[in-house]
């Protein structure tokens, strides 16, 4: 079930005060509209009654598509905070589990932390693929090209739209311009090899060890520690 509360607002622009109404659980299989909304970035959009700002609220969110079995908590945090948004999600999964009604399958639950990963995550659940692969893939995508991709000052993102049965399709974000800028296609094949690689108990024990979770990121993995030794080498862009 979709639902929204309200919350006391001031412009940012004019500084008028007014509430509104910000959706803070979405359920794509009731308000399939609502991911539209969410993927043009009109979901919790605000106008200002005094002046006709608009403007979006970054609130917690749980974005849940029961057909697909997952659901997306987003927690609005810089990255280096990442470890309380963290702690928070696990709370919010306790909540949940006590809430939900025993027996069925579990959904799985992700963890984002801003609006533009959301979307990302949505994407790549939807075209079924796994997010921990996805960041070891990104992260072998960084650590083959240090020089020009510095992890602290862009960020790679999975282009849904772009990617086809050859290729799966990355855009470097930069960080502090958000702009979009090089596109890296990296092989679906070679993506393939890696799911059979990790299609193993200890494989898939050394990937969970590399991205925990539940905040998968291969740009903190590359803050925290050396690059793993990549069995298949990432394709070049
Ligand atoms: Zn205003």
């Amino acid at each position: 079930m979709s639902s929204r509360s309200t919350h006391n607002i001031a412009c940012p622009r004019c500084g008028f005060a007014q509430s509104a109404e910000i959706y803070d659980a979405v359920n794509v299989r009731d308000d399939p509209g609502l991911r539209e909304e969410l993927m043009a970035n009109r979901l919790n959009q605000v106008v200002c009654e005094a002046c006709g700002f608009r403007f979006r609220i970054d609130a917690p969110l749980l974005y849940h598509d029961p057909a697909r079995r997952f659901l997306i908590w987003l927690q609005p945090a810089p990255e280096s905070e990442a470890d309380a948004a963290e702690r928070a999600f696990r709370a919010a999964v306790e909540r949940l589990q006590r809430a939900r009604p025993d027996g069925g399958p579990q959904p799985v639950l992700h963890l984002v932390l801003d609006r533009i990963e959301l979307v990302e995550r949505i994407f790549l659940l939807e075209a079924g693929l796994d997010p921990r692969l996805i960041e070891y893939v990104k992260h072998a995508i960084f650590t083959k090209n240090l020089a020009r991709l510095d992890p602290a000052q862009k960020r790679l993102l999975f282009n849904a739209q772009d990617s086809d049965a050859e290729n799966l399709v990355f855009v470097v974000q930069d960080l502090a311009s958000r702009k979009l800028e090089t596109v890296i296609h990296y092989r679906r094949e070679a993506y393939e090899a890696l799911r059979e690689m990790f299609d193993d108990d200890a494989e898939t024990a050394r990937l969970f060890e590399l991205f925990p979770g539940p905040y998968l990121s291969a740009r903190r993995l590359l803050r925290e520690s050396a690059p793993p030794t990549a069995d298949a080498a990432p394709e070049s862009p």
